[in-house]
Parts: C-alpha cells; structure tokens; sequence
C-alpha cells in the first residue's frame, strides 16, 4: 500500500468524465487501498480516482470521527438514485489545499454502487449530514465537476481561490441551481438563529486556518 499523489485544482485530469470500472481486478483493489491510504494521510473526509490521476469511476469516504476506529466506505460505479431537498454547505477539497467556500447541495441523497468485493449496496445519507455532502462533492470529480462549481457566491469563491493562488472560477462551468438556492434562502429566512451559528462556526474555522 502506498499513498499517492494528489491532483491539484489546475490539472485536466480533474475536468474530464471517468470511465466505468468493469473488473474489479487486484490492480483495482491495490489503487482502492493506496486511494484509502492517501486520503487518511490526507486527513481528508473523501476522495475519488481523478484525484490522484485515474479517470475511473471510484471514491472513497470516511465520515468517522478521526480520534475513534476507521469505516472507510468504497463506492465503485456509483449511481445517485435518489436526491431531495437543500442545505447550505462549507466545502473543501484535497484538490484545493486550504480553500474552503460556501456551495449547493442536496440535503438526502440515495446511492448505489459496488463494494470492493463488487458487491452491490445502498447507502442513504440524510438531513445534509457529511456523509450526504460528502457523497455528492465526491460523485462530483467522476464527472469532471469542482465543489466551487456549486459556489453560492462566485466572487466570495474567486477570492479564496486568488488568496491561495489558486486559478479563478471557470464560469462556463458553473451550475445553475436555482431551485436549491431558492430553498437554503427560505431555510435561512425562517432560521435565522441557525443561519448566524452557521456562520459563526465558518468563522471560528476561517480563523483556526490562518
Ligand atoms: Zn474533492
């Protein structure tokens, strides 16, 4: 086992749509463990194939709290059967070292993929909890997709990226989302005490970093 290289935010590899896995061979079951490997190396929640150069439709993801025993989730051909609601999300992402901004997401979502034993399972995720979040920011990167393309606030979005000289926003890729935003505006209108906690919290996570 080994840990790999992480793709940063800049590289092609991350824009393009990776390929279905259709055997899940001993080389794929080697690259899912140095994936693991890498990602708690990283410290990081998830990561997927692209991210360290393999245009193959697989992530990992461990929502576990990091003092207490691992539960590496594998997630191989995923197909998101199911998706609903909305919620605000503060998002990074190992591609990003140390830029984090606002973005879009629905709150529950329905996956089904292959273990890797190639097994087929369910995993539901619901009420924006991480794994939620981190299931479709993760879905994401197999099909080219960035979490700032979901970005509430471009500018916000742009000037994190600027401050660690990260490229800009490409707006062609943006995704419009209007249905979600309209949805986290009304949550935040009828809970504004939650909403001010919220940004409380980003805060405290802004001034933690610097
Ligand atoms: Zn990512």
């Amino acid at each position: 086992m080994s840990i790999l290289k992480i793709i940063e935010y800049g590289n092609p590899i991350l824009r393009e749509k990776s390929k279905e896995v259709t055997k899940i061979s001993k080389k794929i079951k080697n690259l899912i463990m140095d994936m693991l490997d890498t990602m708690y190396h990283a410290n990081g929640v998830g990561l997927a194939a692209p991210q360290v150069g393999e245009n193959l439709r697989i992530f990992v993801i461990d929502v576990s709290d990091p003092s207490g025993p691992i539960d590496p989730l594998v997630f191989v051909n995923p197909k998101i059967i199911k998706k609903s609601g909305a919620i605000s999300s503060y998002e990074g992402c190992l591609s990003f070292p140390k830029a984090y901004t606002t973005v879009r997401r629905y709150a529950n979502v329905m996956v089904k993929a292959l273990d890797i034993n190639g097994r087929p399972f369910i995993k539901e995720a619901r009420d924006g909890e991480l794994l939620a979040r981190a299931i479709q920011h993760e879905f994401d990167h197999l099909d080219g997709k960035l979490f700032i393309d979901h970005c509430r606030n471009r500018f916000v979005a742009d000037n994190v990226l600027k401050k660690y000289n990260l490229a800009p926003i490409e707006v062609d890729k943006l995704i419009d989302e209007p249905e979600l935003e309209e949805e986290i505006v009304a949550w935040e209108k009828a809970h504004p005490k939650e909403f001010e906690e919220q940004q409380k919290e980003i805060e405290e996570l802004e001034s933690k970093k610097e």
